[in-house]
């Protein structure tokens, strides 16, 4: 996705003030292209996983049908103990929702290094990476 500087440092900032525990939101948008982030409250309160509202997603999936709407472009959350790569739990929440992107930060716990951001897609339990362009 294309995503502007100031939108990944409030995603990167979530992540950071919420470690230990996994933070997670959505990322709004069009055509791939990130307009806004929206944290939400990650119901399970857990360094090792996360857990979001489902009638919330789908509320930011569906918005209106609306031609104009934004669409849900990502979900992201962070990783606190592990690199910030899909875990199966990830690839399993992933499965119910096609096409969207799934953004991890990765976050030391230690704070000693920089957070890292990285994107996929995951289509029938296949990981790809795909590109953050940050303008
Ligand atoms: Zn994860």
């Amino acid at each position: 996705m294309k995503i502007d500087r100031a939108t990944l440092d409030e995603i990167v900032a979530h992540a950071v003030r919420d470690a230990p525990n996994e933070c997670c939101g959505v990322v709004l948008g069009r055509d791939g292209s990130a307009a806004r982030a929206r944290a939400l409250e990650n119901l399970a309160a857990s360094p090792f996983r996360f857990d979001i509202d489902g009638r919330e997603l789908i509320e930011y999936a569906f918005a209106e049908g609306d031609e104009d709407a934004e669409q849900l472009i990502a979900i992201y959350h962070s990783h606190t103990r592990s690199a910030p790569y899909p875990s199966q739990t990830d690839i399993n929440f992933a499965a119910g929702w096609p096409g969207v992107e799934w953004l991890i930060i990765g976050v030391s716990k230690a704070g000693d290094a920089e957070p890292e951001a990285r994107s996929y897609l995951i289509e029938g339990g296949v990981i790809r990476e795909v590109e953050l362009e940050v303008s």
